[in-house]
């Protein structure tokens, strides 16, 4: 077996909460009196996934690839635009090995949606779903998150893809 690159990415983001919009989380709709504020869908966890894909890829990050002054975006499929970010992902040769996640929000609980959440992730990233793992915390009632004003998305990825022959094993390029 040849040598493999490996990569962590880091993505976030931060919706505000607000009435009469759905409050979505990878794709998977949950039952609140608010929802996510945005040009797109809201899907906040959504976004965190797609930066940290990108990130890891080297291939940009969301505002980049779907910029909000664009209409087409408005009003967007979150999921719809992590399918897209996925293709180019995979397109330049990374397997996404793994997904960890952690939502903030004071409401609604995240642990009864979870294993839809990790499977709804799961299915557009071609991976298990045991690759996802999705934890919901609340921000203890402190700041805008802990206000219910806002929700939180944090996620970490590791991508991986074979090296070009005769890459050293060390320094990676
Ligand atoms: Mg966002």
């Amino acid at each position: 077996m040849g040598t493999r690159i490996i990569r962590v990415g880091l993505g976030s983001d931060v919706h505000r909460l607000v009435p009469g919009r759905p409050f979505l989380l990878g794709g998977v709709e949950l039952l609140s009196d608010r929802g996510e504020w945005g040009h797109s869908d809201g899907d906040v966890l959504a976004h965190a996934v797609i930066d940290a894909i990108l990130g890891a890829a080297g291939l940009g990050d969301i505002g980049a690839l779907f910029p909000p002054s664009e209409e087409a975006w408005k009003d967007a499929d979150s999921m719809e635009l992590l399918r897209i970010a996925f293709g180019l992902v995979k397109e330049a040769g990374w397997r996404l090995i793994n997904l960890d996640c952690v939502v903030t929000c004071e409401s609604p609980k995240i642990f009864p949606y979870r294993d839809r959440i990790q499977a709804s992730l799961a299915r557009v990233l071609e991976i298990p779903g045991t690759a996802v793992f999705v934890k919901g915390k609340t921000n203890e009632g402190l700041g805008p998150v802990g206000a219910g004003q806002a929700v939180e998305a944090l996620v970490v990825c590791l991508l991986e893809r074979d090296a070009p022959r005769g890459t050293p094993d060390w320094p990676w390029r």
